[in-house]
């Protein structure tokens, strides 16, 4: 049964889309892990990715890794948001690896693992400057020395994440901090460290052009297979599907209304001061889908016609034009990342997986 609103999610495309990015990376000797976060997990998409060949599976939360591992989705699994001292058990349990930068952590992970009987991949993040997770590159040699004595751990490679907060482009002189600094430990310690792990969907454009500084061995990589973009320019890359999730969205209320509103303007249900375009008296559809579902603002809509005017947190307002609309037709979109982000964690979005 289909229910309204609802989030197709096409998982042959995701298949094609993983296949695609492995095939690339793997050309320029990089693994990918298909990140997983923006699904929760989900492990219909879990498998998908399986499928298409990534490596292993990263996921933020360690709830998600529950879930897919659960339901028997073949790891390994990395956890790619710094572990809580709090959740340090859950974490060696439901992980094989995890991202980290402190060295209080490693060595609650190397405890918790202990206690576990197990051992925990540790990647340590460097940050080469876009300001979110990271030890800084010259605290890195000191903290490695401290992370090697930690039982329980076993030091798997480095990290680094760029274009999140601070929207810095990955580039050779970035990515050469960490392969440099990757380098100079192996020699120093006489050690492997089989992961390099050289960022996100940013990366995805030095992987189309091939231009990936030798070195970096992994990307860990989840919007590029979702959405088929790399996240620096939102480019759609060549040979990927665009389309592998749709927001699908029912008409509630159909009328011929003017654009602009009618008496003295205050703020609106967001706490903003709303502008409107005269565009005259025109069909306007409003739709069961808010805030509360998706971000409207990041929907684009597949129908020619269809024009997102604004919307609330139950109610999503169109223009539409060229043809008659009627309530209870389906409206469908493709989600930008926020979009996807939010149908995805919201109970009243059916997931409907298509295979
Ligand atoms: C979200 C995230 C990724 C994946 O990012 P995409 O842009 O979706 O590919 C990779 N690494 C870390 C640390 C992340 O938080």
């Amino acid at each position: 049964m289909t229910r309204n609103p609802r989030l197709e999610i096409n998982l042959a495309k995701l298949t094609d889309n993983a296949r695609t990015v492995v095939g690339r990376a793997a050309a320029q000797g990089v693994e990918i892990v298909g990140v997983t976060k923006v699904c929760c997990g989900a492990p219909e998409v879990a498998m998908a990715l399986k499928k298409g060949g990534v490596a292993m599976l990263g996921d933020s939360r360690v709830e998600n890794i529950a879930r897919m591992r659960e339901a028997g989705v073949p790891g390994p699994f990395v956890l790619i948001r710094l572990p809580m001292l709090s959740q340090a058990d859950d974490v060696v349990r439901q992980a094989d690896y995890s991202l980290v930068s402190d060295v209080t952590t490693v060595r609650a992970l190397g405890q918790a693992a202990a206690r576990a009987g197990r051992k925990h991949g540790v990647i340590v993040m460097v940050d080469v400057g876009d300001l979110r997770e990271g030890f800084w590159p010259d605290q890195v040699p000191v903290a490695v020395d401290e992370i090697l004595t930690v039982d329980g751990v076993e030091l798997a490679g480095l990290g680094v994440n760029l274009t999140c907060y601070g929207a810095i482009c990955p580039s050779p002189a970035n990515l050469g901090i960490l392969t440099g600094l990757a380098a100079d430990l192996q020699s120093r310690h006489s050690l492997k460290l089989p992961i390099v792990s050289g960022g996100n969907s940013s990366s995805l454009g030095m992987l189309w052009n091939g231009t990936m500084p030798g070195g970096i061995t992994q990307l860990r990589i989840g919007e590029g297979i979702m959405l088929g973009c790399e996240t620096l320019e939102r480019e759609c890359l060549q040979g990927l599907h665009h389309d592998a999730f749709v927001a699908v969205a029912e008409a509630v209320e159909v009328r011929r209304k003017p654009s602009v509103p009618i008496g003295e303007v205050a703020q609106d249900v967001f706490g903003n001061v709303p502008a409107f375009e005269d565009r005259g008296v025109h069909q306007r559809v409003i739709l069961a889908l808010g805030r509360q579902d998706a971000m409207f603002d990041s929907l684009v809509p597949c129908d020619e016609g269809v024009l997102i005017l604004g919307g609330s947190s139950d109610h999503t307002i169109l223009e539409v034009s060229g043809r008659e609309a009627h309530i209870g037709d389906e409206f469908r979109f493709t989600p930008g990342y926020g979009a996807l982000l939010a149908l995805n964690t919201s109970p009243y979005v059916q997931k409907l997986f298509l295979s």
